[in-house]
């Protein structure tokens, strides 16, 4: 069995360690004689294995008591709308630097009123805060801290004096940030954690009991809170999963030693494509995301090319993202620095045979 290098962009690589672990519980999860996908997800086994992720995450993230963790389903996009919804909100600013901000921007326009605060006329960079055209009502604001399509990456934390709601899919736990200076972050398993299933919510207590009445209940943040995410069956596999990314996470030094590493991985690709006039990407120096690295090549008739050569190499889903085109490495925490170079040192050897 080869294992390829995989630089998608989600669902995304898992670490090989966590894959051999789930593998070798499938059949039976710690003496239970049952796989976690048929235990009762009130039992005492599952009900353990869902409180050890959540402290877990806790411990890595540091995330302060006043906040409670969900881990739910309907992805970061059904969050989109839970957030107004949450909020009751009637007014609501967002700074929109890609494609994910654009469509939480436009699902929350349906429940209350939506300011594009800041919107780029190209993704490619953050404007800075003293750009913004904030409400002086609005209920919070959202900004999309990593934009995965278009690799935008916020350099600096908002201050403003209403909670910041963070769509954190594509950074959750790439390195350390300051949980108590946000209201809301909110993330899709499927890039930096897990398998794609479970979204996991982190809410300052005092932002619960705000919910429209007619919040759909699985969407109601303080009623999954009141059930420990259980108020009907939570995806259990996937959180079982999630869960064990978590204590892989720990053992490896946590979320500060993956920021480490994040931040080479990152500097030596860019570095690669700035040396090269075969390699671009248009994303502003500061603004550049240390997860998600667009790139194109001189030539667009050799994008084909590049893709089948690096597949021959063992280097996969290098394809952009179809509404902007080009290559794009995501490279999350569980990409290897070794796949980094084995993806420039690629890169090197087709510039040198096409250039
Ligand atoms: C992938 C992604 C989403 C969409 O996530 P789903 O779980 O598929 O709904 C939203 N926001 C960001 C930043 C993403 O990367």
């Amino acid at each position: 069995m080869a294992r390829v290098i995989n630089f998608s962009a989600g669902p995304a690589a898992l670490p090989e360690a966590v894959l051999s672990q789930a593998a070798s519980e499938m059949l039976d999860w710690n003496g239970s004689g049952m796989s976690v996908m048929e235990m009762s997800h009130r039992g005492k086994e599952f009900v353990s294995i869902a409180a050890a992720a959540e402290a877990d995450l806790r411990t890595l993230m540091n995330i302060p008591d006043n906040y409670k963790v969900l881990f739910v389903q309907g992805g970061a996009t059904g969050q989109f709308a839970s957030i107004p919804l949450n909020f009751s909100a009637k007014k609501a600013d967002y700074v929109v630097t890609g494609s994910w901000g654009k469509k939480a921007a436009k699902e929350a326009a349906k429940y209350c009123e939506v300011n594009i605060a800041a919107q780029p006329d190209s993704f490619n960079r953050v404007p800075a805060q003293s750009e913004w055209t904030l409400s002086d009502d609005a209920d919070y604001l959202h900004i999309t801290p990593n934009e995965t399509i278009e690799g935008v990456e916020f350099p600096f934390l908002p201050d403003v004096n209403v909670p910041i709601v963070a769509d954190l899919s594509s950074t959750i736990m790439s390195a350390p940030i300051d949980v108590s200076k946000y209201g809301v972050i909110y993330a899709g398993a499927q890039k930096n954690i897990g398998p794609s299933g479970v979204t996991i919510v982190i809410i300052r207590d005092d932002l619960l009991g705000k919910a429209d009445a007619k919040t759909p209940m699985v969407m109601n943040w303080e009623q999954q809170a009141a059930n420990d995410s259980m108020l009907n069956t939570p995806p259990c596999y996937t959180w079982y999963l999630c869960g064990l990314v978590f204590k892989h996470m720990i053992a490896n030094g946590g979320v500060a030693a993956y920021a480490d590493v994040n931040a080479r991985k990152a500097a030596k690709l860019y570095a690669a494509i700035d040396a090269s006039k075969f390699y671009a990407n248009p994303v502003d120096a500061d603004s550049r995301s240390s997860m998600n690295v667009p790139f194109t090549l001189a030539n667009a008739e050799l994008d084909a090319a590049f893709l089948a050569e690096a597949k021959e190499a063992g280097l996969v889903t290098l394809k952009g993202h179809r509404s902007i085109g080009g290559m794009r490495a995501s490279i999350y925490n569980a990409m290897p620095e070794s796949g980094v170079d084995a993806l420039i040192t690629f890169m090197a050897e087709f510039e040198a045979r096409n250039a």
